[in-house]
Parts: structure tokens; sequence; C-alpha cells
């Protein structure tokens, strides 16, 4: 099965997408996170990157496709794989669709995750997670069970996303919006979009997406 989760930053994409990949045994590939890999090597891209994402904007399509066209190829990819992050422009779409096509496969499903655009400002700006094993936590919506520890691995030691502060979340927004949301015309055309709601509780939206993904 191959699906991509749309939405703006803070919709829950990460999150439902660890769920996806448990359930089915789909690999996980959020372009968020390798780009932030990038950044923690050091490397000259890295510093590139880095300075694009402070400021909210998009890194280049050039780059991206570059990036997830040797992921896919992964031999975890293999049973099938879910895109959180990516695409995000027209020109990563329509990249993502030739390889697919030169493959002789196709998309099985996008699911745009709806959610209303002041909600995401506040959402975004209380997540943080365990800088040990990556776990996501929220101020508000998901606290440690022991205030400080890490539920999974026990380490003591939280990170906030840089780009995380409400005024990167508002140039983030806009850009989903100016660049992105053009996604959604151009997948319902073929036939593939599906729409949740995503201002649910978590485990109400990983039914809605079950339900999709099921039938
Ligand atoms: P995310 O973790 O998905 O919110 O991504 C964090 C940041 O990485 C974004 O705000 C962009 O600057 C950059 N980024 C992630 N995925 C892409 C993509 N597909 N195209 C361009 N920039 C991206």
């Amino acid at each position: 099965m191959k699906l991509i989760l749309l939405g703006p930053p803070g919709a829950g994409k990460g999150t439902q997408a660890k769920f996806l990949q448990e359930k089915f045994h789909l690999a996980h590939l959020s372009t968020g996170e390798m780009l932030r890999a990038l950044v923690a090597s050091g490397s000259e891209l890295g510093k590139k990157a880095q300075e694009i994402m402070s400021n909210g904007q998009l890194v280049s399509d050039d780059i991206m496709v570059d990036m997830i066209r040797d992921r896919i190829k992964q031999d975890d990819c293999k049973n099938g794989f879910i895109l959180d992050g990516f695409p995000r422009t027209i020109a990563q779409a329509e990249a993502l669709d030739e390889m697919l096509e030169s493959e002789g496969k196709r998309l099985d499903h996008v699911i745009e995750i709806r959610v209303n655009d002041e909600e995401m400002v506040n959402r975004v700006a209380g997540r943080y997670a365990c800088d040990k094993c990556g776990e996501g936590y929220h101020d508000q919506y998901k606290q440690p069970k022991v205030s400080g520890v890490c539920d999974v691995c026990g380490s003591k030691e939280f990170t906030r996303r840089k780009d995380d502060q409400p005024e990167t979340v508002k140039r983030r927004l806009e850009s989903y919006h100016a660049q992105t949301a053009p996604l959604l015309p151009y997948y319902k055309k073929s036939g593939v979009l599906k729409g949740v709601d995503g201002m649910a509780d978590i485990s109400d939206v990983t039914q809605q997406i079950n339900s999709i993904v099921s039938h």
C-alpha cells in the first residue's frame, strides 16, 4: 500500500503515520525528519536546508525529489510506504507520479487531514519530543505518564522544534495554502483523494483513516 497524508503543520500527519506504519508494516517517510537529520549532520546542504526551514519556507523541489527517489528504492519500502510531508508542491507530485509510473506502480490513497488554521498555531506551539527516541508529546494533549520522563525510553531530555514558534508556524501555514493546497484538486482529479476530520480526537482520526485504507 502506498499512501500520502496531506494536511498543514500540526494536522497530525506524523502521529497518524506512526499508527499506520505499525498496523500495516509500511515505511514511514517523513521528509521533515529526513531534513532534520541532514541539518544535524552539519553538512553544507544541511546548513542551507536549516536556513530555509527556520524561515518557514520550502526546500527546493530538486533536493526533495532526489531524496524521495533514493528513499523509496530501499528495502523497507517493498511492502509500501506512507508519505508524510511529501509532496508539498505540484512539481513534487508530478515527479512522484513519474517515479511510480516508471515502475508500474500507483498511489492507493491520498488522505487529507482537515483542520482549522487558528487551532493549528496553538497545537504546534505546544508540541515537543524526546531527544533520544523521538516520541512526540504535547503540553496540553499528551504529557508523559511520569512528568519529565519519556514513556518509551526513559530519557529526561526533550526538545522543541525551532520552526514550531508561532511566527514561523504562520509562515508555514501560508506556504501550505499557497503551494501545497493545490495538490487537493490535483489528486481529486485522479480519484485517490479522501478526507478525514482532523479536529476529532487522535483515536477517532485513526479510525477514520483505517476505514479508508481497509476498503
Ligand atoms: P515538517 O516536519 O513536515 O513540518 O517539515 C519541516 C520543514 O521541512 C518544512 O517547513 C519545510 O521547510 C521542509 N520540508 C519538509 N518536507 C518538504 C518538502 N516535501 N518540500 C519542501 N520542503 C520540505
